[in-house]
């Protein structure tokens, strides 16, 4: 029961999703000597030699909503496209965490600003005590995932559980480019809910069925990504899944994939000209096919109304809510359908066409949470927040669901390119008409700088002491990664930086220097100095005005990442000039109208330049795309000097 002294400012990022996850590698090596790299090479070479594993499921779940208990019974056939022969695997059995003692307990009542969904809050503002809500489970109120019986190949394995981590020593090795098939027999109980997945969450939904099914852990050319689950970010493997479920047939289930039998389920699924033939049993097989996911999720509730919007294009969107909320919210849902095909087609034309046939907003879980082909929402929102997390979680089936970054090692790549999608989807669609959409996400980056907990961006979610920190570095900072790319390499280039991005490596795990090189490309701009400072570093941005007389100019560089610098200038005269000076070590510079000034090298603190006439105010980044963190001393006029 920690007590946390600090105060943080009660609203600090978006609702969201997600979590975390592990481990960290010599991700830093590549990027100690960038910049001496940037300045001898004019190239870095593409790694040719990418592969990735494959993980096709085939299961069979029947529910048992007395005890919410499932039994499963799992085919995985798995792909070793690695180079590498493979002697163990791992899989990921998530609902262990959710019983007293598990590593996401113990963290939990460590950590100093837990996630408030997953405690009871006993003690004051000043003095906060905190109750971990997964301490208090009782064992028919736990999560769990008991694996009944393992073989590959039809032989039985030895296997052993450690946590949330299922550890297989395999009986044959799995060779480079070739298969094994693995059978697997289990029983599952859905937790009480305390973080995005369980049974009754607050609004009531029954069933919200995400990281529910033994998952095998990712394996790339980092290695093994067998993290404990703690509660922050996924990394999945790619693959396709094919899924019955046995349920009550009086529950109405959103789901990944595509149904298969909608004639035989109805509730909304059966086509209008088709005769639904529903069997005269107390359960209903539901039989869904996902196929190029790396998750599959699912939610079920007596009461869910189901509606379906054809968009343009042909996607089906899905909304299940439940009936019995109040009028107020079951307008707001009503009113989200529309606009959440503008947000696909909003997303379609920015980033690339989404590849799947259809999209499911469901009621359920805590908050709002991405999954494949869908997103679980709680659903009493008013319609600002109900359709601005629909628009993040919706975006994150392009950043996560398409473009698979291991979000686990960096979470800035998914929750902070969602974040910036979404940021202007929701200002066009809405039509808020900001200066600058991103707005939000400088104002709190500098505001969490005061609180001295920053840690780089490239430190695994998991490892992140303060969940405050993890919030703002992932969404925000890294909402800015692209946000102040625009800055750099300008907005038009961003713009096809992405759909580039999308193209090359949809269906991928990219990386970091994925993204860095694509903007590259495009732009015919270095930036390697840019990745490696912005999320490699907690070290920022602070240029000021030095000196100024007459028509010199004098700017310092005092915090210690190195920008190109605009500044805009009236004379005396009240004519005005913008001046752009790029640096050195961008080799390049942006498309600009501005008066374009010699370089300005990194090594030096000051820069100086003439202009012709007197100058009466002067303003370094009068855009404001820059992140620089003390503007204050951004600005000089006359006045201010005169006595
Ligand atoms: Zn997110």
């Amino acid at each position: 029961m920690p007590i946390m002294r600090l105060k943080w400012p009660k609203k600090c990022w978006l609702v969201k999703d997600s979590l975390t996850e592990n481990q960290n590698k010599n991700f830093m090596r590549p990027f100690l000597y960038g910049i001496f790299i940037l300045i001898f090479s004019s190239t870095i070479a593409q790694n040719t030699d990418y592969w990735q594993q494959q993980a096709d499921y085939e299961m069979d779940i029947d529910m048992n909503l007395n005890n919410y208990q499932y039994k499963g019974k799992q085919k995985l056939v798995y792909t070793n496209n690695s180079p590498d022969e493979l002697k163990k695997v791992y899989y990921h059995l998530y609902f262990n965490a959710f019983q007293p003692g598990s590593e996401m307990d113990i963290h939990l009542q460590d950590i100093r600003d837990p996630d408030a969904r997953m405690v009871h809050s006993l003690g004051t503002a000043d003095a906060p005590i905190f109750k971990s809500r997964i301490s208090e489970l009782k064992p028919s109120e736990m999560g769990f995932i008991k694996v009944l019986s393992l073989s590959q190949n039809k032989k039985p394995l030895t296997y052993h559980i450690e946590g949330t981590v299922l550890e297989v020593a395999l009986n044959k090795g799995i060779k480079p480019g070739s298969q094994a098939v693995f059978d697997m027999e289990f029983l599952g109980q859905v937790p009480l809910q305390i973080r995005r997945s369980g049974r009754n969450n607050k609004e009531g939904v029954a069933l919200s069925m995400s990281q529910w099914y033994p998952k095998i852990a990712a394996y790339d050319f980092q290695g093994w990504h067998a993290n404990a689950y703690i509660a922050r970010e996924f990394y999945g493997v790619w693959g396709n899944v094919d899924l019955k479920i046995h349920i009550d047939k009086n529950y109405v289930l959103g789901a990944s994939g595509y149904l298969q039998n909608p004639e035989k389920v109805g509730h909304g699924y059966q086509n209008d000209h088709k005769k639904v033939a529903l069997p005269r049993t107390d359960k209903l097989t539901w039989h869904f096919i996902a196929p190029k996911v790396h998750d599959f999720t699912w939610a079920a509730d007596p009461d869910f109304e189901h509606d379906v919007l054809e968009t343009k294009l042909g996607t089906k969107l899905h909304f299940l809510y439940k009936r019995t909320m109040d009028d107020k919210y079951l307008n707001n849902w009503k009113k989200l359908q529309p606009k959440t095909a503008e947000l696909l087609d909003y997303y379609n034309e920015h980033l690339g066409a989404y590849p799947y046939k259809q999209y499911s907003v469901i009621q359920g879980g805590d908050g709002g949470m991405e999954y494949a082909m869908s997103t679980l929402i709680t659903g009493e929102r008013e319609f600002g927040s109900l359709f601005g997390v629909v628009a993040h979680e919706m975006a994150h089936s392009w950043f996560q669901f398409v473009l698979a970054s291991n979000e686990a090692k960096y979470a800035w790549m998914d929750e902070g390119f969602t974040t910036y999608i979404s940021n202007y989807a929701v200002d066009k669609i809405l039509e808020q008409k900001k200066e600058n959409p991103q707005k939000e996400a400088y104002t709190s980056y500098v505001r969490f700088l005061d609180y001295q907990i920053e840690e780089p961006l490239s430190t695994p979610a998991d490892l992140f002491e303060y969940n405050y920190a993890y919030g703002i570095g992932s969404y925000n900072k890294g909402a800015l990664f692209l946000a102040q790319l625009e800055y750099i390499i300008g907005k038009e280039n961003v713009e096809n930086t992405l759909k580039l991005f999308y193209e090359n490596f949809k269906f991928k795990h990219p990386t970091p220097n994925d993204i860095k090189r694509t903007a590259e490309r495009v732009s015919g701009i270095s930036l390697d100095w840019y990745l490696y400072y912005w999320t490699q570093t907690t070290h920022t941005i602070d240029y000021a005005v030095k000196a100024q007389n007459s028509n010199e100019v004098v700017l310092e560089r005092i915090g210690k990442i190195p920008m190109p610098v605009e500044v805009f200038v009236r004379y005396t005269d009240n004519t005005t000039e913008y001046f752009y000076v790029p640096l050195t070590m961008m080799r390049g510079e942006k498309p600009s109208k501005f008066l374009r000034l010699k370089d300005w090298s990194w090594v030096a603190k000051r820069y100086r330049f003439k202009t012709e006439k007197p100058i009466q105010y002067l303003e370094i980044d009068p855009s404001q795309k820059m992140a620089d963190v003390k503007r204050e001393n951004n600005h000089w006029s006359l006045k201010t000097v005169k006595k």
